[in-house]
């Protein structure tokens, strides 16, 4: 599919808000098993970013991309769904797509923990070690790329989950804004914290519509605390099933083939 046109996206956006705060969800999916791939983001030995007290963001990926899993399984109509990386072996990003692909998900969601750029950090004194850290910013982002097979679908998706996410009553961060400035990297819904962010392997190597979501900032003293309480997880999980059964209930969108490899 050819990349979208801003005005398309400006009406998608309009329209879904319209159409997800006034539509009675019928409960049906227009897959009799919606299989969601869950990847969980980063290895134990490449664990991604580290939080301000030191834990890395494996591990915070792993426990939400569990929570999550467990949640969709008590659902039957999710009950294909499955973990990547549940015990964060050695991966590559094209792999974690492969495997998506090849199990047949109908959504890949790729699990992260976000971080600030370097300028941003401080140094403070925890538990007598020197960590970096930023409490300038704080809240969650969502992803999609305009390279995957199914870009339309993928930026339904980021719409319904921000959607989710205000409802839940967490908020954004805009912080990647000021290094996204249009091309193959843009912030897209300042309300939502959707970015277009073309070139992410995982997404754009999938062949179903998928999101990577940044659950909040590990570098935040106070946030990195606040993610890793269980009702938090909890309320952001019930946020990202709300969003799959939303997702699942809209009309399956048949999109261009220009983009088949
Ligand atoms: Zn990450």
């Amino acid at each position: 599919m050819e990349k979208l046109p801003r005005l398309v996206i400006w009406l998608i956006m309009y329209c879904l808000s319209f159409l997800i705060f006034v539509s009675t969800i019928s409960g049906d999916c227009w897959a009799e098993d919606f299989i969601i791939a869950i990847d969980i983001g980063h290895t134990i030995n490449t664990p991604g970013a580290t939080s301000a007290r030191g834990v890395p963001e494996f591990l915070f990926n792993q426990n939400i991309g569990t929570l999550l899993h467990k949640q969709l399984r008590q659902d039957k109509r999710f009950k294909g769904s499955f973990i990547i990386n549940e015990t964060g072996e050695d991966i590559s990003l094209s792999a974690r797509a492969a495997i998506a692909n090849q199990r047949g998900a109908h959504l890949l969601v790729s699990i992260h923990h976000d971080s600030v750029h370097p300028k941003d950090l401080s140094p403070w004194l925890c538990q007598g070690s020197i960590m970096p850290h930023c409490d300038k910013f704080t809240g969650y982002s969502i992803f999609y790329s305009e390279k995957n097979r199914r870009p339309l679908s993928s930026l339904i998706f980021a719409v319904i989950l921000g959607s989710e996410m205000l409802q839940g009553g967490f908020c954004p961060t805009l912080h990647h804004a000021e290094y996204f400035r249009g091309g193959d990297k843009d912030l897209i819904d300042k309300t939502r914290g959707i970015y277009k962010y073309n070139n992410l392997v995982v997404l754009k190597e999938a062949k179903m519509p998928a999101v990577l979501f940044e659950c909040g900032i590990i570098k935040n003293r106070n946030e990195e605390l606040i993610l890793g309480d269980p009702e938090y997880q909890h309320k952001m999980v019930v946020a990202l099933f709300h969003a799959i059964k939303l997702f699942c209930s809209q009309p399956n969108i048949i999109e261009s083939s220009q983009n088949n490899r």
